[in-house]
């Protein structure tokens, strides 16, 4: 039996369903797109690309785009989607580090992607945010009909590189049996059916628009409303004909902006997704109150798919991941000692199931070093498990501030920052601080019209919290740095503060 993801999701390639319909209102069904796959791979095989070769993609988001991802799986070749931000230098560490045998780039981007593969080796095609380019010229000839190429459950399907923001970039490798299983318990998770509308408007080159979206759409045998980046002003009237959003938080701040979201405008949808970055309980509750509707929280990672999700039925918790999904197994473990912490208790979150990535490409003292022996991943994530089983996230561990040997959760102090009447957001990260070893420092962001200052958070603080995870400064910003997948940089907002305490000790 093969595991091939292509084979297990989009197994009737004749089917005249619509799978994909684009900004135009042109549609694309699913023998359609099967067809182009066809044709990509079998481009690709006649260059000679097959079971592990690598095949990059540096391209805006388009139709084309999903064809190659779903080419280069047929050929059972590996996808390596590049966020379509990245520098010349960031791609060329890329490229030499998981030397792929064909990189597909905008045609903006050719010469320097041409530059890069002369050094680093690799074949250049180019694809646009048109879905033209020389692959799908080159491509033109070959037959809709390709042999998917048979897979192993355990063979590779896709490598994507981590955000790297501790240290080099680490490319996870990502199995068919790791998507294909995590597409098809979502697709049963969610209720996912062929009746279903999703409103497609986060990046390709991730794994929440990729696997979560499109694989889980694609199980289902349902459509994509495709479109080419977040607008509120589009996403809104979308929905007057969707079932699904996935988003992240900020699609969701975003949208709360508008005057047109209400129980109305939201009438036709049956599920709001958030993931990738907290949502904040206040958002979770005001579109409640807006649309009637519970935004679903999940949690999910690059090297593990998704890993917990609050349910379709049952309590969806502000605050809250929600429960492991099945066959998923969480555990809370002591930071130091790795013995497994009762509920409750604030520790580092572990994870083991058939979601978990095989290891860090070329990287294999990094991948032992983050894999228990008894298979469970060190996710980096710290978190609780409530009596009820829900997980809540506390931050990542290398947001973890130490500040005069105490530790201190930015999650926490957030929380209580961002209900004092006046803030709109904040993010909460250690500095270097000549007597504590790490100040805890909070920026803010007022809220419109808002005048609070330093003074009055550090009284409100004054009797919420413990002395030592009181911030040692407040530091007011327009907003928060945040990237594509609204997740704070706070690795910008630790440097950008970094002086603060070194001339000065309190
Ligand atoms: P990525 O590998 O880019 O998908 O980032 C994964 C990280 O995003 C996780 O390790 C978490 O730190 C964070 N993350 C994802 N989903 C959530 C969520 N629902 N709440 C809080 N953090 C999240």
């Amino acid at each position: 039996m093969t595991w091939n993801l292509f084979d297990r999701l989009l197994p009737s390639e004749t089917d005249q369903t619509i799978c994909i319909e684009k900004e135009s209102g042109a549609t694309l069904t699913y023998g359609e797109l099967a067809a182009l796959s066809g044709r990509f791979a079998g481009f690709l095989a006649n260059k000679g690309i097959g079971p592990n070769h690598r095949v990059a993609a540096k391209v805006e988001k388009s139709v084309e785009a999903v064809a190659l991802y779903l080419a280069t799986l047929r050929a059972g070749a590996v996808y390596l989607p590049l966020n379509t931000a990245y520098t010349p230098a960031e791609t060329e560490y890329f490229v030499r580090d998981a030397q792929p045998t064909l990189i597909v780039c905008d045609p903006k981007e050719e010469a320097d992607l041409r530059a890069i593969a002369a050094k680093a080796g690799g074949h250049v095609e180019t694809l646009d945010h048109q879905g033209k380019g020389s692959l799908v010229d080159a491509a033109a000839v070959y037959s809709a009909d390709f042999n998917t190429v048979p897979r192993a459950k355990d063979d590779l399907a896709a490598i994507l590189y981590t955000s790297g923001t501790t240290g080099r970039s680490k490319g996870a490798m990502l199995t068919h049996g790791n998507l294909v299983s995590n597409a098809l318990t979502l697709v049963a998770q969610w209720r996912y059916s062929h009746r279903d509308i999703l409103i497609h408007a986060l990046p390709i080159y991730h794994i929440h628009g990729l696997f979560v979206a499109c694989n889980v759409t694609f199980a289902a045998r349902a459509r994509i409303l495709f479109m080419q980046k977040f607008d509120a002003d589009r996403i809104l009237p979308a929905m007057a004909r969707s079932t699904v959003l996935m988003g992240v938080p900020t699609f969701y701040v975003r949208l709360l902006q508008s005057e047109n979201l209400n129980d109305q405008t939201t009438g036709n949808m049956r599920l709001f997704v958030a993931g990738s970055a907290p949502l904040l309980a206040e958002t979770h509750l005001a579109w409640k109150q807006r649309t009637g509707h519970e935004i679903l929280e999940r949690y999910g990672m690059t090297e593990t798919g998704m890993i917990a999700s609050n349910p379709y039925e049952g309590p969806r918790i502000p605050g809250s991941v929600g429960r492991a999904l099945p066959a998923v197994e969480v555990r809370i473990t002591d930071l130091e000692t790795g013995v497994e912490l009762p509920s409750d208790e604030v520790g580092m979150i572990e994870v083991k199931g058939p979601n978990v990535f095989a290891g860090y490409w070329k990287m294999p003292d990094k991948t032992a070093a983050e894999f228990r022996t008894d298979g469970f991943f060190i996710t980096g994530d710290l978190g609780k498990l409530d009596t009820r089983g829900y997980l809540h996230i506390v931050g990542r561990g290398k947001d973890l501030i130490i500040t005069g040997g105490f530790n201190v959760y930015p999650k926490e102090i957030e929380t209580e920052i961002d209900a004092i009447p006046g803030v709109s957001e904040s993010a909460v990260v250690g500095v270097p601080h000549a007597d504590f070893g790490e100040g805890v420092t909070a920026a803010v962001v007022r809220a419109s019209g808002s005048s609070v200052d330093e003074r009055a958070i550090l009284d409100a603080l004054s009797v919420r919290l413990a002395k030592f995870k009181q911030p040692k400064r407040i530091i007011f910003v327009d907003a928060l740095p945040r990237n594509a997948m609204g997740k704070v940089q706070k690795a910008l907002l630790r440097e950008r503060f970094g002086d603060l305490y070194s001339a000065k000790v309190d």
